[in-house]
């Protein structure tokens, strides 16, 4: 019998665990350890900041949909990995043996990165539902005696997506109050330009976006460093442009993101950053046993931008990674070779709130066969189709691809391909 002990119960961690288990069968042992007892879906968080939906709309207790799959769970914090003794042991000083490791923290949002950013300085953030919850708190106040807004991202960050969305659903959601005018926005963005996204641009989401926030009088920075924020100040550096002073009633900036402590700290495991170094096959190279899927692995940025960005991990590309290493695993059981691999493909749904914009980049890093970007309300209901869909599979426990089976159906593939040869 081998253990299998996965490290975070969120889109990476909890799918892991139901495809690993319905992989192997019965006879091996699975082990969920997870700081938080609640599963909740991240990219509903946007949503929770305008109040268009609550925490309970999007989490649930993962405990007993674990345990009636016959999957162990510790809602524990992992505190150290020993990689020589096969071992996590977690907050509460538990110690929990594996065979087999599956790294799936996520990111550690780095506020501390720039002064005065982070919900416990003065911006709000939309990465966490606790983040999420503040803001719709701040967000209340904010309805009341409405000013400026600034949304955007700091410098290294490579989640773009929320920034975008979040300004998109502001906008809509303050249109729909009847006070958009009293409400000057910008967005600002270490991007080298608008669309960029860490994937050096998907089709035209460069025209597409830019359309979008000029349509939405949302002025921006590019190329745009966050030098520090002060209560109701921001001081940003602007490449070739000097340093800008904007005033803001409310902010909300994504991070830059590193990989969480626990795992950065072991030795040979993880980049500078604290992502963990997987090869082809979502293997360490250094720990054959331990593999990653997720936020927390490293990528190289696809280029050089002149203020740094970092590439995207989203769920379609997850779920690949989450498939390979089930398989993988179970190769390395029966003592065959690692043989599966993840489809570095990305297919983004941008929300925003009354509409949305569908990117496609396969692969993610360019030249691609099909790069692809549209916009429609339709990606507005796929979206929430997604949160339905997402939420149900994982009380239901299982492992069955959700964008291959939906969204690759809606789009049709063979269209995309079609569409990309005649572009
Ligand atoms: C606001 C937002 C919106 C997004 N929207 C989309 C979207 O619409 N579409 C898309 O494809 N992608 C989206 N993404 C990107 C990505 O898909 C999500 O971030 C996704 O949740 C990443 O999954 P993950 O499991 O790798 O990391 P996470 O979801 O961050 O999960 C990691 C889990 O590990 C736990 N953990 C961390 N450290 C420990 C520890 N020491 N011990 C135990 N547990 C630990 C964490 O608490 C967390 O539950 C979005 C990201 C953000 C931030």
């Amino acid at each position: 019998m081998a253990r299998i002990v996965i490290i975070g119960a969120s889109t990476g961690g909890l799918p892991a665990a139901y495809e690993i288990k319905e992989v192997l069968g019965a006879d091996h042992e699975v082990t969920v350890i997870s700081n938080y007892e609640n599963f909740h879906f991240i990219p509903s968080n946007p949503w929770v900041a305008v109040g268009w939906r609550t925490r309970k709309d999007i989490s649930f207790p993962v405990r007993p949909y674990l345990e009636k799959k016959g999957i162990r769970f510790l809602a524990e914090a992992a505190q150290t990995i020993d990689p020589i003794k096969n071992e996590v042991t977690t907050i509460a000083g538990t110690i929990v043996p594996y065979d087999y490791l599956v790294i799936a923290t996520g990111p550690k949002l780095a506020f501390e990165d720039v002064e005065g950013l982070g919900p416990n300085g003065n911006t709000a953030s939309v990465c966490t539902v606790d983040h999420a919850e503040k803001t719709y708190e701040e967000y209340k106040k904010f309805v009341e005696n409405p000013g400026p807004i600034i949304v955007g991202a700091a410098q290294g960050a490579s989640c773009f997506g929320p920034a975008y969305e979040f300004s998109f659903i502001l906008d809509s959601d303050l249109r729909n109050k009847g006070i958009r005018n009293k409400v000057p926005m910008t967005f600002i963005t270490p991007e080298p330009y608008i669309g960029h996204m860490g994937l050096a641009g998907v089709g035209d989401s460069k025209s597409l976006l830019e359309h979008e926030l000029r349509q939405r009088h949302i002025s921006w920075h590019t190329n745009a460093k966050i030098k520090k924020v002060e209560k109701e100040k921001m001081t940003i550096e602007v490449l070739g442009e000097g340093e800008k002073e904007i005033p803001f009633k409310l902010s909300m900036i994504i991070p830059s993101f590193k990989g969480v402590d626990a795992v950065a700290k072991v030795e040979g495991l993880c980049n500078p950053k604290g992502f963990v170094i997987v090869d082809e096959f979502q293997r360490s190279p250094k720990y054959n046993n331990i593999y990653s899927v997720g936020v927390c692995i490293a990528i190289a940025p696809i280029e050089a931008t002149p203020v740094p960005t970092g590439v995207p991990k989203t769920g379609y590309m997850i779920e690949s990674m989450v498939t390979a290493t089930a398989h993988n695993i179970k190769a390395a059981i029966e003592g065959a070779p690692a043989h599966a691999k993840a489809t570095w493909n990305a297919i983004c749904l941008a929300d925003m709130g009354d509409n949305g914009i569908a990117f496609v980049a396969m692969p993610q890093i360019p030249p691609r066969n099909v790069t692809w970007a549209k916009k429609g309300k339709w990606v507005h209901l796929a979206k929430v189709a997604f949160e339905k869909y997402f939420i149900r599979k994982m009380k239901k426990g299982v492992s069955e691809p959700f964008y291959e089976k939906l969204i690759l159906n809606t789009i049709s593939i063979k269209k995309l391909e079609d569409e990309s040869k005649r572009q």
